[in-house]
């Protein structure tokens, strides 16, 4: 049978450099490079090789490195390579294509067509090493007002909420999608960080139950290692309707993935694929969610704030709207350049909308309805720096998840291989012996850096702008102005365009 794919990638080796110590043949999970012992000669198959730079980064010599590949087909603007290549996949497996991580498109980014406002002259500006900056924050419903007794004492009862001492928190990936050893950095790290992670629809390994304080639990539609002892042992459960890069559809973890310590986690036998249904088969409408919110406030004594997770799509106002009224506490809206672990490719790339219109969408109509403060808001799906984090929050959220720039802080090379479960840095894997290979204390420390060193830069935008709170700078569109974008962009987004 011909073979129509040509290699994306060429593995190109420096015979001068190489010293033949054949860390590269070790290392690379996707067996790219061969030793042929009777000729002593290196050699690398380029067809598998999915550019996750592992080889390159621990080649003593330097001697390598991947190039993408100038064979080329003839120039189409409507027929790209990629076109051609998904055609020539489909026609040889007849199956679904599969994709990881957030899409490649160029879709726009509408973080990078926002500035942000300093203050000149009248409004001085703050310095944050020498005077506090508070990036501290409580998620949750927030009280109309406030009751005082006779005393002083105030009567008015406050909601379960989050307290985050930075506004952003990891966003929800299960262990089965990713390592134990992922897991645990993030547990990790979030802890050291005074924030959250959150345990996706896997469930919760016995062994992380102790950073339960700084855990989000969350339930999806598989109901895949939910019990009450499991919903008791987060600070929050979370509800997932939608996941912003394949909204509308469920998860899949093959079973190749569910190995006995995932099996025992998820409750299902070893093996099997893990397969979550597109909906929850007891919700319907708000009135379904509701039970839902309610019966786990039932099963955690009131004392956890519920969050609803959905995907980022067209009338996501209304929706939210919605949730809002569904006795939830906090609503987390996913966008459309978010990552995953594996998703139709076809889905990823073209389902939903990006997470800034949908956040300033979400927090308008949120505020026009007077139900703002009903509410926490968190945002993610391509949140990728600290800039993005102030613009999220001048937008109207109330902090922000990430995941991407976790698994990138962690040493993934956004090589989008993850649904194969052959991650060569110990990441998107169960394979035993690449697990070993992330060092969880090490991937904890670097991900307390990402998070800090993003702080240290929202304090000083903030400062810039003249502001040391990060609540007064929530939903404060008037720190935002548009560039290069159209009038009915900038009325969605509710910011002027720079120089008005
Ligand atoms: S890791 Fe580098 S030096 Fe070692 S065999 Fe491979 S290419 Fe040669
Ligand atoms: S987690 Fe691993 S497989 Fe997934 S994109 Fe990153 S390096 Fe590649």
């Amino acid at each position: 049978m011909i073979n129509y794919m040509m290699p994306d990638y060429e593995v190109v080796r420096d015979k001068e450099l190489c010293i033949k110590c054949k860390v590269c043949v070790r290392q690379c999970a996707n067996n790219v490079h061969v030793y042929d012992e009777k000729r002593d000669v290196l050699y690398a198959d380029s067809s598998k090789c999915v550019n996750c730079h592992r080889c390159v980064t621990l080649c003593p010599a330097r001697a390598l490195k991947i190039v993408k590949t100038d064979h080329c087909f003839k120039p189409s603007a409507n027929y790209t390579e990629d076109i051609i290549k998904d055609i020539y996949r489909q026609a040889d497996t007849g199956g679904v294509l599969l994709s990881s991580m957030g899409t490649p498109k160029s879709y726009p980014v509408y973080w990078d067509k926002m500035l942000v406002n300093a203050s000149q002259v009248t409004n001085p500006s703050i310095d944050p090493l020498r005077e506090p900056m508070e990036i501290k924050t409580f998620l949750g419903k927030k009280p109309e007002s406030i009751r005082y007794r006779e005393d002083g004492s105030i009567e008015t009862e406050k909601y379960p909420d989050l307290e985050l001492k930075v506004p952003i928190m990891f966003s929800a990936m299960s262990y089965g999608s990713i390592s134990g050893n992922a897991h645990i950095a993030l547990a990790r790290a979030a802890e050291a960080l005074g924030t959250f992670y959150n345990t996706g629809e896997g469930g919760l390994r016995e062994d992380l139950y102790r950073y339960g304080a700084n855990t989000i639990v969350q339930v999806a539609s598989g109901r895949f290692g939910v019990h009450p002892a499991y919903l008791n042992a987060g600070a929050a459960i979370e509800i997932k309707i939608g996941q912003g890069a394949k909204p509308g559809i469920g998860g899949h973890l093959p079973g190749s993935k569910i190995g006995p310590e995932v099996s025992r986690t998820r409750m299902i036998p070893v093996g099997t694929d893990a397969i979550s249904p597109a909906p929850h088969h007891d919700i319907y409408s708000i009135e379904d969610l509701r039970q839902l919110v309610i019966g786990l406030k039932e099963a955690t004594d009131y004392k956890k704030p519920v969050i609803v997770k959905i995907a980022a799509v067209h009338n996501v106002a209304a929706i939210a709207s919605g949730i809002a009224r569904s006795g939830a506490d906090i609503i987390a809206i996913d966008g459309f350049r978010g990552g995953t672990g594996a998703a139709p490719t076809r889905i990823r790339d073209n389902v939903g909308i990006p997470i800034e219109l949908a956040l300033a969408a979400v927090d308008t109509r949120l505020r026009e309805e007077g139900i703002r403060s009903a509410v926490g808001l968190v945002v993610g799906g391509s949140v990728r720096s600290s800039a993005d984090v102030v613009k999220a929050i001048a937008l109207g959220a109330d902090a922000v998840y990430i995941a991407t720039p976790a698994l990138l802080a962690m040493g993934c090379h956004l090589c989008r291989s993850c649904h194969s479960g052959r991650c060569n840095w110990g990441i998107a894997t169960q394979d035993p012996e690449l697990v070993k290979r992330l060092n969880p204390d090490v991937a904890a420390a670097r991900l307390v850096n990402l998070v800090s060193a993003w702080s240290h830069e929202i304090k000083e935008m903030m400062g810039g702008m003249g502001i040391n709170s990060i609540e007064a700078l929530r939903g404060n569109r008037l720190m935002l102005r548009g560039v290069g974008l159209t009038q009915k962009e900038l009325d969605i987004l509710g910011i002027k365009h720079a120089g008005e």
